[in-house]
């Protein structure tokens, strides 16, 4: 749900002033969000309003006035720090509704003396509707997301995302089973419903997930039949013809999110593109758990440090890196695509001159949709312009830049993007403003020197007439013969003359002086006066700085015409420069982190010689470790026509295979969506759907334990995953009896190898399962490789080929740091186990067990002699065969051994 604010029931009452009745009509027209009422030069909140605000903001809670007896709680904000106070207010999830005068106070006057001035809303400031550059991430879009559905279609469901800060706007249909992956890959600030779909209870657990960011609507934004015409009024076409053809729930959803815009914009409209329709499959599907667990964007814990975005991204530019991450969150399942964007890497690779040439110029290129859209929405500032301005430069100089070299087709149509831009805007532009600009154009002093005959006289007026002033205090100390005279300056009183209470008697004590010097004011040491003179200077500076004013003013809404005109070719320029961005850092990461072109293609191949995980290579360089180590894998068919191979991964914990599975998908969805790769070479025929489980979590808000949640995504993955996906499995079924797990993980890999047919990575401890090999002849084991030295495992990060016999845990949770005791006490229980098991008799051995009481009651040292000793009383010799005696024998003199080296 969105921030609900509670009504205060008091609020509805009637009110006892007629401001107050104003407000109580604006906040009953706004009932959900936080209303910033202005009054002077502030926002002052009241009521509940103001209790919210000011837990939140941390500002003083006062009051004014009483209503209905009681005391009304106030707050406010100083207009000029408006946008710190509403970025932290949307962070928090709530929205505000900001409420302006919107007439000016000598009107009101005219009306009576008791009359209000006209307030209005003029803009709903909500999470997915900003456009302040303060409450935007440079590098993150910022999407607001609205969901159509219409009953009986083949895909019942529509999603239509838009970010307004720069008008980028896309709409794709989907399904209820990939409603949930296809809202959390946009990640979304905020998503609109239509009421109905909102308290649909199938979809509650979708809701549910998405929390705060979904927000109900009413049904009528959305509807079908009005649907056209909300949209061809918003583009100022007749028809939609040439907007291509939409499915009903898209034009649902294209209405919704248009409606809310338009809701919450008042009077302004932002610059939009037309809605552009992405297909379904043109992305590889990503599943919400696995996008999770793979930790693409942010960390499973919520940072952007540590995810693999982090780790790749090189780009200069805020556009670029929105590009990128977008391209991230949906890799291309077109190989003729992701071809076409690799080509652009490897020009880059090549021209490694002319890339860092481009790398350079781009830095300084500002974010020109951004700045679009605020002028746009007539919230922009002359340093707005003057970014249009610069980035227009920029982007002529690069596209001649790079004419010079022969380009890939990406690159070719970036940079024809680039070459469409009138020269009139950067021209006008350039000719028109001021080197150093204000942030705000009532500041004035934006428009160059010489550039408008007028404004250049009025500006000379006012310095001029200021040159009078100076002169004029110089005359009158010598007049007056007092030298401390001053002529001062205040927004009170405008130009007066002081001098201090002793000197006054100069001023006052004939006639004439009295006629001259016109008392304004008595200070406690000082008096102020002035003069005719000095009044009719002010009055003309005054008018000629006014005047050079309304002259800036009118030549910036002249210039904010021109660029908005301009709006589409601006657009075209600025995703070309985010192009260009993205491959020249593309190829700059490929240069400093050695990685490789991938071949792609529609094969079901999947051969990586040479790889590495990006993060945790990029981590162990930091610390200073042992370098990454690289790692095959092969899961290509034998041969053409046959489905791929499934790995199947046993080795010791800590030994690496969490990172190998990961890799493996990191590298598949790095080629995928265009990006050089951290192997030697990878050859990958396009995958079109990614699964990935790896590592346990709950979902204890949902009422799931580890293992239910680990259920259901398995379940996921074996109901969905086709011959052309790729699944990694780590770990299936350790959160329930040993037994249970062991037999869910087998038949979960025969079901992969004989239904899915797909490739498949499946990381497991139950080393029983290394036996399927022999039935399964697409599956293969593989094993992460130690070494074990002096009684010590050293984990070598190696895959090879067969299968691990055993697990090493006891090891790892000593280097973790278990009490000694324990640790000894786990080796003597697992040797027992282990012989049980050879004997049969596991489940009677563990029963026996002193569980904990010998490890307690002895001092550790002995608890070596222990083991052993344990161990031999494990062993009944009339039940052994020969070959269980021999096995025992090795086992118990291994024990030894280890126990020696463990204690020397
Ligand atoms: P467990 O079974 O306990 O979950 P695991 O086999 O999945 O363990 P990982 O979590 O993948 O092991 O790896 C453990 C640590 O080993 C990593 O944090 C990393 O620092 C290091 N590591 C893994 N793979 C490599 C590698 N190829 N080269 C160097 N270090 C590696």
């Amino acid at each position: 749900m969105n921030a609900q604010i509670p009504i205060d029931k008091t609020s509805i009452q009637p009110a006892a002033t007629p401001m107050m009745e104003q407000y109580h009509a604006i906040k009953a027209a706004n009932p959900d969000s936080l209303l910033f009422y202005r009054m002077g030069d502030f926002y002052e909140l009241f009521f509940n309003d103001a209790v919210i605000a000011a837990g939140v903001l941390g500002i003083a809670l006062t009051k004014r006035g009483k209503h209905l007896g009681e005391d009304i709680p106030m707050c406010g904000v100083p207009m000029h720090a408006a946008d710190d106070y509403l970025s932290k207010l949307i962070g928090r999830g709530h929205r505000v509704a900001v409420c302006d005068q919107i007439e000016d106070p000598a009107e009101a006057k005219k009306r009576g003396s008791k009359s209000v001035v006209a307030r209005d809303v003029v803009r709903l400031v909500t999470p997915g509707t900003i456009t302040e550059e303060k409450l935007l991430a440079p590098g993150e879009a910022s999407y607001l997301m609205a969901l159509g559905r219409a009953k009986g279609a083949d895909a019942p469901f529509a999603l239509a995302w838009i970010d307004i800060s720069t008008g980028a706007f896309t709409v794709m249909d989907t399904t209820g089973d990939r409603l949930l992956a296809d809202i959390l890959r946009i990640e979304p600030r905020e998503l609109i419903v239509p009421e109905p779909v909102f308290y649909d209870p199938e979809l509650k657990p979708v809701f549910d997930v998405l929390g705060r960011v979904a927000n109900p609507q009413p049904a009528s934004q959305f509807d079908g039949a009005a649907a056209e015409g909300r949209i061809t009024r918003y583009y100022d076409v007749a028809t939609l013809d040439g907007f291509g053809s939409f499915s009903r729930p898209a034009l649902s959803a294209i209405a919704g999110a248009i409606a809310y815009v338009e809701k919450t914009q008042k009077a302004e409209r932002p610059p939009l593109a037309r809605p552009c329709r992405e297909d379904g499959g043109a992305a590889v599907f990503i599943d919400p758990a696995t996008r999770g667990s793979l930790e693409l964007t942010r960390t499973q814990s919520g940072s952007r440090d540590g995810s693999l975005i982090a780790a790749i991204d090189r780009t200069v530019t805020g556009a670029g890196a929105r590009l990128l991450a977008e391209r991230l969150t949906a890799p291309l399942t077109d190989a003729n695509a992701i071809n076409a964007r690799l080509d652009s890497v490897s020009f880059f690779c090549a021209e490694g001159r002319l890339a860092e040439t481009l790398r350079l110029a781009l830095r300084d290129v500002p974010d020109l949709m951004r700045a679009l859209t605020r002028l746009a929405l007539h919230r922009g500032g002359p340093r707005d312009l003057g970014a249009i301005g610069s980035g227009l430069k920029a982007a002529q100089a690069i596209a001649d830049l790079m004419n010079q070299a022969t380009l890939p087709a990406e690159l070719q149509a970036a940079v024809h993007g680039l070459q469409a831009l009138p020269s009139i805007v950067a021209d006008s532009l350039a000719a028109a403003l001021d080197d150093s600009l204000p942030l705000l154009k009532r500041d004035g002093g934006f428009i160059s020197k010489t550039h408008h005959a007028e404004l250049d006289e009025m500006r000379a007026l006012a310095t001029e007439s200021r040159q009078v002033i100076a002169a004029m205090e110089r005359d009158l100390c010598e007049e007056t013969g007092i030298r401390a005279l001053k002529i001062r300056h205040n927004n009170v009183l405008g130009y007066y003359i002081e001098v201090s209470a002793g000197n006054s008697d100069a001023l006052t004590n004939t006639p004439e002086a009295k006629a001259r010097f016109i008392h304004r004011q008595t200070m406690a040491n000082a008096m102020r006066f002035t003069t005719t003179e000095l009044a009719g200077l002010e009055t003309k500076i005054a008018n000629a700085a006014d005047r050079a004013l309304t002259i800036e003013l009118g030549l910036f809404d002249a210039l904010v015409a021109l660029v908005v005109e301009h709006a589409e070719a601006i657009r075209q320029a600025a995703s070309a420069l985010a192009v260009l961005d993205v491959s020249a850092a593309l190829a700059a990461l490929a240069a400093s982190e050695s990685y490789n072109r991938p071949h792609v293609d529609d094969s079901l191949d999947f051969c990586i010689e040479g790889g590495r995980h990006p993060v945790v290579e990029q981590a162990l360089r930091r610390q200073n470790a042992p370098a990454f180590v690289m790692n095959d894998c092969d899961l290509s068919p034998e041969k053409s026509g046959q489905a791929g191979k499934i790995w199947l991964l046993t080795g010791p914990n800590m030994g690496g295979k969490s990172t190998f599975l990961r890799q493996n998908a990191l590298i598949t969805l790095m080629a995928q969506m265009g990006a050089f790769v951290p192997a030697r070479s990878a050859r990958i025929g396009v995958v079109d759907r990614l699964f990935s489980r790896v590592g346990a979590s709950d979902d204890l808000a949902r009422g799931r334990s580890t293992f239910m949640v680990e259920m259901v995504e398995t379940a996921a993955i074996l109901n969905q995953a086709g011959s052309r996906a790729l699944v990694i499995l780590d770990e299936i079924g350790r959160g329930t009896a040993t037994f249970d797990g062991l037999s869910i993980a087998w038949a979960a890999v025969e079901y992969l190898h004989e239904k899915n047919r797909c490739r498949a990575l499946f990381a497991t401890h139950f080393h029983e399962m290394t036996a399927l090999a022999q039935k399964l002849p697409r599956l293969a084991n593989v094993t992460m490789r130690v070494k074990e030295w002096d009684g010590e495992v050293v984990f070598l990060h190696e895959v090879g080929k067969g299968a691990a016999d055993r697990s090493y845990g006891v090891q790892v949770a000593r280097l973790a740091g278990l009490p000694k005791s324990v640790v000894e006490r786990a080796r003597a229980v697992l040797a027992q186990l282990e012989a049980g098991a050879t004997s049969g008799k596991a489940t009677k051995l563990v029963d026996d067990l002193p569980l904990f009481s010998a490890a307690l009651r002895e001092p550790p040292k002995p608890a070596a002699v222990d083991a052993l000793r344990e161990a031999m009383g494990a062993i009944n010799p009339d039940d052994l065969s020969p070959r269980e005696a021999l096995e025992a024998l090795y086992r118990l003199k291994g024990l030894a051994g280890e126990k020696l080296a463990g204690e020397k």
